[in-house]
This record gives structure tokens, C-alpha cells and sequence, in this order.
């Protein structure tokens, strides 16, 4: 397995590279233009008989999976990973209309996760044709998850599903193999399982993994998340190449592991003040990080979450605020401004 120090993509604490620095990271290929003529980057490592597909950034703000395949490439380029069996093949960044903006959608707002039956986005007519003249015997859908996601009491920092082709979810004989690789590979990475979630395998027709199981085309779907107290993801980062490889080696004798995974639930709150007075009663105040990207400068800050009685949702954090009281009314979704007790919040920043 790899480790945390084997590569800078895994170990540095940064969560967003400017597209310009990912374009000159290594000795990429062009495989198209994004519907505002952003280069789309692909590479492919090893030349082996069995083909992979490797993709991430399909929603721009979702960088798990990129600094996944970045380390990947590092790895691989300096002889510390063998694929002499593979050909993988690699876009890091799907959307960049969407990466640029670090936003879920793309440069017209579209969802390309959404665009997988009626493909009228460039981005998406573009994978599709790059997987399918691959043929890959099996692809990875890199994306993050919320951090509301939990399994138990846990942030879910990884979760994964292999998806249903139609409605009724059948469990084909593709799918079912998928799930044994998926589940051997765990196994074999020896590995506490805690804080990985199977996702819901409701069937979503116009998503990308849906769409490729319908025709024929194995795929597993990552979903990296945060953990406690690390919301860059570093440890889903890890843990999610770590996966990778061992999926690549993997063979698709039954396994019950994937299955036996918790479900991945969500209401997860982020840091909870409770019993704080406000306004003359007596709440539970959740507030929440947000990242953003304007330009060259990047950063987070905190918003109001959820105010009311929250006593029943899991959190991450809780600060006892029976002593505290707010005088200025807070909005949801907004960056808070409020004290609590020594804990004070301005626009959004925690100050003290
Ligand atoms: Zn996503």
C-alpha cells in the first residue's frame, strides 16, 4: 500500500489546483475543448492488454478524485507502481468550465451527471466516446460525496457503489462480479472498514454510471468524503488509490464485503452549539464550512447550517452553549456572524 509521504499529490494539504498548474503537471494529451474551449486533458499509463478507464472532476468542485489520479501518474512515472498487465487510461479533470468555477456544473449550468441519456453537453458526449473506444474491462467515477453523509455515527470518507443498470436493480452477473472485485480488493487492503458506506443504488437513468452498466460497461463509482478532522479529505485521498490499485489486481471471486457495507445514511451536522439562547428560546445552532475558489484565492468559511431542535442528528462537533446567547438573528445558508460564549464568528470567520 501506499503511504502518505510516497507522493506530493498525496501528502500536501492543498485541496485545489489552479487549472493552468494542473495543465503543465505532466506531459498531458488533448483529447478535446470544453464548451468554452478549456483544454480537456487525458494521459495513459503502461501499455497492457487490459484496458481501464479512469476519470474525475465531472463536478467541479469535487478534487478528491483528481489529486487521486495526480498521485497516480506520480507514482506511476517514477516506477513505484507496476501496471506492466494495463493500459489505464486517465482524465483527470472532465469539466473544467466547472473546476475553474469549482462548481458542480458546468460553463452552462448543466449537470453533466445528468446528461448520460440525452448527452447534449460536450463534456459528456466526449467521455462517453473516449470510454467507449477504449472498451475498458472495468472504469472508475471519481467523485465526493457531502460531508451530511455518515455511516453509524462516522463521516462516510469513502463510499462506493457499483451501479444498477434499470429500475428493478437486478444484480447481473456483470454487476455481481464488479461487487466481488470490489469487496476483494477491500479485503485485501487489511484495513479497518470503518467510515465506508455503500452509496444508494437507487437507479438514476440519466447518470453516467447507470447509463454504462446499461450498456454493458463495468464501473465502479467512488464517493470520497470528509473525516474527522480532516476536511481537505487527505484520507480518502489515500485510501482512495490505495483502493484503486487494489481493484486493478483484484479478481471477481464472490466476496460479501461490498455487501456487507453499511449504507451510507445522511444528516450528519457539522459542529453544534446546543441550547443556546436565541431570540427567548432555547436552540441548537449547527453551522458548517464552505470552501470556495474565486480566481488564485481560495479558502473557507463557516455558514449557518440548521437552528431548532437537533438533538436527534449526529455531528461532528458540539460545544455545550447553555450559557451562550445570540442578540442578532442568524440565515440559513448564510456566512454567521455571532458569538458564542469565547467562540466568536465574523462573517463567517472563526476569530477567536
Ligand atoms: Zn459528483
Amino acid at each position: 500500500m501506499f503511504l502518505a509521504s510516497d507522493s506530493k499529490y498525496l501528502s500536501d494539504n492543498q485541496w485545489y489546483m489552479p487549472y493552468n498548474e494542473l495543465l503543465s503537471a505532466f506531459n498531458w494529451e488533448i483529447i478535446g475543448y470544453s464548451s468554452e474551449e478549456r483544454p480537456i486533458l487525458t494521459t495513459t499509463l503502461g501499455s497492457g492488454p487490459r484496458s481501464m478507464c479512469l476519470w474525475a472532476g465531472m463536478h467541479g468542485n469535487e478534487t478528491t478524485g483528481v489529486y487521486m489520479l495526480l498521485a497516480l501518474i506520480d507514482l506511476y512515472t517514477r516506477k513505484k507502481i507496476d501496471l506492466s498487465e494495463f493500459s489505464l487510461h486517465i482524465i483527470p479533470v472532465i469539466n473544467p468550465d466547472a473546476y475553474v468555477r469549482y462548481t458542480r456544473r458546468n460553463g452552462l449550468s448543466i449537470d453533466l451527471n445528468r446528461d448520460f441519456r440525452a448527452f447534449q453537453t460536450i463534456e459528456s458526449a466526449k467521455l462517453i466516446g473516449w470510454i467507449k473506444m477504449k472498451s475498458p474491462e472495468l472504469s472508475f467515477n471519481l467523485h465526493d460525496q457531502r460531508s451530511i453523509f455518515h455511516v453509524n455515527e462516522l463521516p462516510a470518507y469513502t463510499s462506493f457503489l457499483v451501479p444498477s443498470s434499470e429500475e428493478t436493480r437486478t444484480v447481473t452477473p456483470m454487476r455481481r462480479g464488479v461487487m466481488n472485485r470490489l469487496g476483494n480488493a477491500l479485503a485485501s487492503l487489511e484495513v479497518s472498514l470503518d467510515g465506508i458506506g455503500r452509496y444508494s443504488d437507487e437507479y438514476y437513468p440519466t447518470a453516467v454510471g447507470d447509463y454504462l452498466m446499461g450498456q454493458g460497461i463495468p464501473n465502479v463509482l467512488f464517493e470520497s468524503g470528509v473525516s474527522l478532522g480532516d476536511f481537505e479529505r487527505m484520507k480518502a485521498r489515500l485510501f482512495g488509490l490505495n483502493s484503486i490499485v487494489a481493484i486493478l489486481k483484484a479478481s471477481n471471486t464472490p466476496s460479501a464485503v461490498y455487501d456487507e457495507l453499511p449504507q451510507n445514511t445522511k444528516g450528519l451536522l457539522e459542529w453544534v452549539f446546543t441550547g443556546v439562547l436565541y431570540a427567548r428560546m432555547r436552540v441548537d445552532i449547527a453551522v458548517k464550512r464552505v470552501y470556495y475558489v474565486n480566481g488564485h484565492a481560495q479558502g473557507m468559511y463557516y455558514v449557518v447550517d440548521e437552528l431548532g431542535d437537533l438533538a436527534a442528528r449526529p455531528r461532528m462537533q458540539e460545544t455545550l452553549g447553555e450559557a451562550m446567547a445570540l442578540s442578532a438573528p442568524l440565515i440559513i445558508g448564510q456566512p454567521i456572524t455571532a458569538e458564542f460564549g469565547t467562540i466568536a464568528f465574523e462573517n463567517g470567520i472563526l476569530v477567536s
